[in-house]
């Protein structure tokens, strides 16, 4: 026999099952009332904070499970309850990624607490990286960042948007900026910098009214002459000056170690689209035994049972793929086949699918907002665009696969 196991060990089951009550009892009485009011829901980060659901000292946990896959349990779990609000939870661990990927160990030990506070003093963290004319391709940022030698200084312009927690100054926020510095040199020319929270000249553009997760917020983040010390620069001067140089000499870069670290962390955006996908099935699978039409459960029909045995096994199969692919990032084998990006769009196209599903399956109680399924439709839609849209997990898997590099 050998070690192969898809068991969870007893840690992931009560780590699993903590999440989820928290989930029940304290994210879904009130993920309606977000999805109206479409505001922060701070009540509910508190909460999290004072039980240290909200907290790096969690996130480090889940981080360290060998198997890889606490985080993705608790991703699920959390947007199972609603993922507006898992999003306003988890938002700060996209700062706190861009952090950990290129800082060095001193600004990762530094900056990383701060994303989080206390739960007596609660901050946010930012990720900036798409701007108006910049989502899926990011190597063509305007905005700059410009070394002021006098001074050891970091000058920042530009506008940034669709940023989720973005240019929100209620509690102390940090946001991690990706500006370019060399414009030339496109992606190889860019830089990520932390910004303190309350530094001058960062603000919040106009904040989005959406069609789905909306309880999370997303802002434009306007960046006016935003000054940051030289030390704010994730991965130092020194690396960056030898990287863009190597670059001008037209040598090869560490791309492939940038495209590990989003690999590595795809998995866990595939894991929240899966929470909504079996929030929806779990619903429309009980709602199918019960409603009768013609004298008989809607699910005795093998039109509504065959969608219901589809839903589950499409949520199963994407749920392997996650599963395999944070086992795949914490245990350090390579992407070859894009399995991460493959975890993602599978999960995020079944999380839209399913949700269609159990809409036709509810009819018209389907289609009215005193149901929670139209509002899991509108939140799934939004794991086919961001962190990479559909198309270019796809551009991902086939150069992958083929070593072509497909335009
Ligand atoms: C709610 C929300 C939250 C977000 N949060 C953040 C955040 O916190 N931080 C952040 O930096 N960004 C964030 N984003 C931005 C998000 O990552 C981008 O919207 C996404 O990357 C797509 O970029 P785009 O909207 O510019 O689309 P475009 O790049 O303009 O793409 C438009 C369409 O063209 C397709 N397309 C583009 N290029 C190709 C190609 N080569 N081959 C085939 N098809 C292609 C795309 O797949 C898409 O269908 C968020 C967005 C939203 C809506």
């Amino acid at each position: 026999m050998g070690d192969f196991t898809l068991d969870l060990n007893e840690d992931q089951l009560q780590m699993q099952q903590w999440v989820h009550d928290f989930a029940a009892n304290v994210i879904r009485p009130v993920a309606a009332e977000y999805d109206e009011k479409e505001e922060t829901p701070w009540d509910v980060i508190q909460e999290a904070a004072n039980i240290g659901l909200y907290s790096w000292e969690a996130v480090s946990n889940w981080f360290a499970d060998p198997t890889g896959l606490t985080f993705a349990l608790v991703s699920e779990e959390l947007s199972w309850g609603c993922a507006g609000i898992a999003l306003s939870l988890m938002g700060t661990t996209l700062g706190v990624s861009g952090i950990v990927g290129n800082g060095t160990p001193e600004q990762i030990a530094e900056w990383v607490p701060q994303c989080f506070g206390t739960a007596d003093d609660i901050h946010l963290s930012a990720f900036a990286v798409s701007e108006p004319d910049a989502g899926s391709d990011v190597s063509n940022l305007r905005t700059r960042a410009v070394y002021d030698e006098a001074k050891d200084e970091w000058v920042i312009n530009g506008t940034k948007t669709w940023i989720t927690n973005g240019g929100i100054d209620k509690v102390p926020t940090v946001h991690v900026v990706v500006a370019s510095v060399d414009p030339e040199l496109k992606g190889r020319g860019q830089a990520s910098f932390v910004v303190p929270p309350g530094t001058p000249g960062l603000s919040m553009g106009q904040k989005f009214k959406k069609m789905g997760i909306k309880a999370s917020h997303t802002a434009e983040v306007v960046l006016d002459d935003v000054r940051v010390p030289g030390h704010c620069l994730l991965g130092g001067k020194e690396k960056l000056d030898a990287r863009m140089a190597r670059a001008r000499e037209g040598q090869s870069s560490r791309v492939q170690a940038a495209m590990s670290t989003f690999e590595a962390s795809r998995p866990l955006v595939g894991a929240q689209a899966l929470g909504i996908a079996r929030a929806a099935y779990e619903y429309s699978l009980e709602y199918a035994k019960e409603r009768k039409a013609f004298g008989r459960a809607i699910i005795e029909n093998q039109g509504i049972a065959f969608k219901l045995a589809d839903m589950k096994m499409e949520i199963d199969a994407a749920r392997l793929l996650v599963h395999r692919a944070c086992w795949m990032g914490r245990n350090g084998k390579e992407f070859r086949a894009g399995e991460g990006s493959m975890s993602k769009l599978k999960a995020g196209e079944v999380a839209v699918w399913v949700t269609e599903q159990a809409i036709q399956i509810l009819g018209g109680y389907g289609y009215v907002r005193e149901y929670p399924v139209e509002k899991w439709h509108r939140d799934s839609k939004i794991y086919t665009i961001f962190e990479g849209t559909s198309e270019i997990q796809r551009l991902v898997i086939a150069r992958a696969i083929s070593g072509i590099r497909i335009p």
